[in-house]
């Protein structure tokens, strides 16, 4: 081949990929449009009672336990309305308990939905807040408290939309619950799993769980977005224990290899398997969704998160969040490592420590862990498993979470919604291993410094951010009936 030819064929196939990076964009999201007929409503005096219902609830310090107080509450205000309820223990542990409700649908047996959010709360240490963390005291428009975001601000809002539908006699084609669960932060063990084990026919009928998971931002991912993040998938999790043992000896004359130093090597290598990153569809389409609201040349590139050439630069920008680190790979922490030191200059004979590795869903738990301790042996480091969790997923184009894409941005003009996979796990892992379709959505805008509450101090939600919750949980509740009889 001649020197022209060769250039022309180059050229040729520069100009083919420039076809193609223009041409080719991901597919993104299919969001429903709201068609169904909803009545009118004055979500402002709704929120104002919601609102009052929500500082009782965050009064009921739940921390890790005493659910059973919640749900009595929750129960009491179902009660005055005249629907029935009912509350689950955990055998031999009454205060661990589970609130059920169901409002009955044309069609008992299929396609059922629950809305669910857990009871219990973590610990909150009253000297780094501004108010008394469970007095669920209200300033101005703002509801303060433990648990006023994660979760009991859901709960009261999927309540009160479950209440409205129950009050404007909405015709249900399908069942629809209201579950308010025992024991998600430590685990489920007292809530969802037991629920999963033990009480599997209550979720029969059921097929799509509305459940905390993500929450809808402002101003965070963009300067001026409103960004309903969508929880689809949640991260495994492989929790490891690691020992290295040697001869102890002086630290004056090292030898070529013991327990620390083993350790120490082991650890930087095991961190290689953060080092890909993996773009799936769901996190191909949030990037499409986010290139949305960008300006060019951002908007451009994140739609085409896929393009070899694109991705490059891409990668730079995941790389630098640890946000988009933890959704687009597997996550090395090192949370733990003692020698057990004694002097100065003793080398120990043993060192300990630990690893947290979160697994994109999809992925093999016990294969990584397989990996991990082959790897282990090659540093003389035991490597055994504290806890396995494989990740899991809900479809993409599952029929609520087209329907919550589209009411979310019809309710809040200019927002958008987006797929999220999130780096830690909740209720939603263990339903979705019965079938259940599961989605994570708190309705409101929040910003950076409501989502920091969570889990942190001065935990918080206006009730403005209730309003917005109710009526987009409501409408939506009536757009899946809508669709759903199609
Ligand atoms: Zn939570």
């Amino acid at each position: 081949m001649s020197l022209k030819k060769i250039g022309i064929t180059i050229l040729a196939l520069i100009a083919i990929f420039i076809i193609y990076t223009i041409a080719f964009t991901e597919k993104g999201i299919k969001p429903i449009q709201p068609e169904a007929i909803v009545p009118n409503l004055d979500y402002s005096a709704l929120s104002e009672e919601a609102a009052k219902d929500l500082q009782a609830y965050i009064r009921i310090a739940t921390i890790r336990g005493r659910e059973k107080e919640g749900a009595l509450f929750l129960k009491s205000i179902l009660d005055k309305r005249g629907i029935p309820s009912r509350i689950i223990e955990y055998p031999g542990k009454p205060d661990r308990a589970s609130l059920l409700a169901e409002l009955k649908g044309k069609d008992t047996t299929k396609e059922g939905l629950i809305l669910t959010s857990h009871i219990d709360v973590v610990e909150a240490d009253a000297k780094d807040w501004d108010v008394p963390p469970f007095s669920g005291v209200r300033k101005g428009d703002r509801i303060h408290g433990r648990g006023a975001v994660d979760v009991k601000g859901l709960g009261i809002m999927q309540l009160h939309a479950f209440l409205l539908i129950h009050e404007k006699k909405i015709p249900l084609e399908r069942n629809l619950m209201f579950l308010a669960i025992a024991d998600e932060e430590s685990r489920s063990e007292h809530g969802a799993r037991f629920l999963v084990d033990k009480h599997k026919e209550i979720f029969n009928g059921y097929e799509y769980v509305w459940n905390e998971g993500g929450t809808g931002s402002k101003d965070i991912a963009i300067k001026g977005s409103k960004v309903f993040n969508i929880q689809l998938a949640e991260k495994g999790a492989v929790w490891l224990d690691l020992k290295a043992k040697s001869i102890p000896g002086h630290g004056s004359t090292p030898p070529v290899s013991y327990a620390a130093k083993s350790m120490v090597d082991f650890l930087q290598e095991v961190q290689n398997i953060g080092n890909k990153t993996v773009i799936k569809d769901e996190t191909a389409a949030f990037f499409y969704s986010l290139g949305a609201i960008s300006n060019f040349p951002d908007s451009f590139v994140l739609k085409r998160s896929r393009n070899p050439l694109l991705f490059i630069i891409l990668k730079g920008v995941i790389n630098s969040n640890r946000h988009l680190r933890a959704m687009t790979r597997n996550t090395v922490s090192l949370t733990g490592i003692d020698s057990h030191p004694i002097g100065m200059n003793v080398i120990t004979s043993e060192t300990t420590g630990s690893l947290d590795i979160r697994i994109l869903p999809g992925q093999d738990e016990k294969k990584m862990f397989e990996e991990v301790k082959a790897l282990g042996e090659k540093y003389g480091v035991e490597v055994s498993a504290r806890h396995l969790e494989s990740g899991s997923i809900s479809p993409m184009d599952g029929l609520l979470f087209r329907v919550l894409a589209g009411t979310v941005t019809a309710v809040e003009p200019g927002s958008i919604a987006t797929p999220f996979l999130s780096p830690g796990t909740t209720d939603s892992s263990y339903l979705r291993q019965i079938g259940l379709k599961c989605y994570g959505l708190i309705p409101a805008l929040l910003s950076s410094e409501e989502i920091d509450g969570i889990h942190g101090k001065n935990e918080s939600m206006s009730v403005p951010q209730l309003k917005m919750g109710i009526e987009i949980l409501f409408k939506s509740i009536i757009e899946y009936n809508h669709q759903v009889a199609k």
